[in-house]
């Protein structure tokens, strides 16, 4: 028999309603928050880390902590691929790690070419760190574990590449999530291909992500009203 529990999509910025999915709208600020998204997540972008002052930062995050909608600060982080300088990137990043810290939501990270200041920054983080559209080799994710980070799965999941197939297979299924981003691709497909790589049923690892969805969102959101948006 199919797993009752819902499929859960980490990261997405389309607004489609797929059966029996919990989808986390990502609201790119300062873009508003969609009235119509039942769960999101919300936080400046490196690459759009000079649109606002870290004082607005602030009062926008804060102001999103007491809607009962928001699930989790991100995506933010660090990319060095990009044009935007990297001091004001890490200053941008540094106020979101504090803000997650006090105001105890977790992060989803973006990170691009900056492994070693992610790293070193988000050391001594407390909130779950969950690094969203992960396809790393073998050797950083075992340091990115070491360090306690979540991974989110994506579209990097259904390319195929030896070299990240190698890095999955030893993530525990406890740290895994998965998401669709900005890609038009039904989250079941990821999920089966998860399933399908790390040679367990689909039913097995709706479960765990369910679990570990909880887990880490579950302080502000009891199992009941997670599914009640299903
Ligand atoms: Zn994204």
């Amino acid at each position: 028999m199919e797993s009752q529990k819902p499929y859960i999509n980490l990261h997405t910025h389309r607004k489609d309603c797929a059966e029996h999915t919990l989808n986390l709208f990502n609201c790119l600020i300062p873009e508003g928050v969609p009235e119509d998204q039942p769960l999101f997540s919300a936080g400046l972008h490196p690459w759009h880390a000079d649109k606002i002052s870290l004082e607005q930062l602030t009062t926008l995050l804060t102001t999103y902590a007491s809607d009962p909608r928001f699930l989790a600060i991100g995506e933010t982080g660090l990319d060095y691929q990009v044009a935007v300088q990297k001091e004001l990137q890490i200053a941008v990043f540094m106020r979101q790690i504090e803000l997650s810290r006090d105001l105890k939501f977790p992060l989803i990270l973006h990170c691009v070419k900056a492994w070693e200041d992610l790293i070193r920054l988000t050391h001594q983080h407390t909130t779950p760190k969950i690094l969203h559209g992960y396809n790393g080799s073998r050797e950083l994710t075992i340091r990115l574990l070491d360090n306690g980070f979540y991974f989110s799965l994506g579209k990097q999941t259904m390319q195929g590449s030896s070299k990240f197939e190698k890095a999955l297979s030893i993530i525990p299924l406890s740290r895994i999530f998965c998401e669709t981003d900005d890609a038009d691709l039904p989250i079941h497909l990821i999920y089966q291909q998860v399933a399908k790589l790390r040679g367990i049923p689909l039913p097995d690892l709706k479960e765990e992500i369910f679990s570990t969805f909880s887990h880490l969102f579950g302080k502000r959101h009891s199992q009941e009203n997670i599914t009640s948006h299903v």
